[in-house]
């Protein structure tokens, strides 16, 4: 996308659940259907600020190559990690190609709680001689607040899925909450104001890692968003069928999806 925008933008690079859709193997309606909403890639998005045209990623997904190459990802000026659960974060080895263009280690925002999971799993990050993916590091130690990263004013709040913590974001009128199951209510004065919301809602069941579709309705109620949209969708969940179940102002997101981040 090129030339300035006059508002800060959402793109969805994937919207599936842990192990995609189609999941491997499965023979069910969603993941043999041909309709390319059914096809999701784990769950990911960029977003790209009107201000001066930067590029934030939220999560590196074991798809962020193919999902880079699909949707034109040639920049990134910064990473934002949600948690590191493997969908999450397995991607973050192919960030190192930005290093190479760019010149520069990639600043990344990420909970104290993820920064000791990445020091565990790819300590190689943290050697100065390691051909690796380099990063700039800036860890929240507090569970919620506000900071300048990458010249912008990112909220974070945290809640947690099972024993993992997980941090939401927010920029503006815009928040990205996935991967949430329990939360404490201070959670609605973080999202107090905002207008289009991205949440993690597995499937219309209740599951034990995830909001159902009507808990997540039921928690856009409460923040007031005027634009929801669901994302994080299992193989239960075909595209159009699920549209039926769903209130005014509530939708499914869908790989390549690009929303203006106000209303
Ligand atoms: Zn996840
Ligand atoms: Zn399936």
């Amino acid at each position: 996308m090129s030339g300035q925008r006059r508002v800060d933008h959402f793109l969805f690079l994937g919207t599936g659940a842990s192990a995609g859709v189609p999941v491997v193997g499965c023979k069910c309606s969603v993941c043999l259907s041909k309709k390319p909403k059914n096809f999701r890639f784990r769950p990911s998005g960029i977003l790209r600020l009107a201000q001066d045209n930067r590029q934030l990623l939220i999560d590196a997904t074991p798809d962020f190559r193919s999902q880079a190459l699909q949707f034109g990802i040639d920049r990134l000026d910064g990473l934002l990690l949600t948690h590191t659960h493997f969908d999450h974060i397995a991607g973050i080895d192919d960030l190192r190609i930005f290093n190479a263009w760019q010149k520069q280690n990639i600043p990344c925002l990420l909970s104290r709680e993820s920064f000791d999971d990445l020091q565990h799993r790819y300590p190689y990050f943290f050697d100065e001689t390691a051909q690796s993916a380099k990063f700039a590091f800036t860890r929240l130690d507090a569970p919620m607040g506000e900071i300048e990263f990458c010249n912008t004013k990112i909220g974070y709040c945290s809640y947690r899925q099972a024993r993992m913590g997980v941090m939401g974001f927010r920029v503006g009128h815009f928040a990205y909450i996935s991967d949430i199951r329990h939360y404490e209510a201070s959670i609605f004065s973080f999202l107090k104001g905002v207008q289009v919301l991205v949440i993690g809602a597995l499937r219309p069941d209740p599951s034990p890692l995830h909001l159902s579709f009507d808990e997540a309705i039921a928690f856009s109620r409460k923040v007031g968003a005027q634009e929801t949209w669901l994302t994080h969708l299992g193989h239960f969940v075909d595209h159009d069928d699920a549209h039926q179940l769903l209130p005014a102002g509530v939708r499914l997101a869908y790989d390549g999806l690009e929303i203006a981040c106000t209303k």
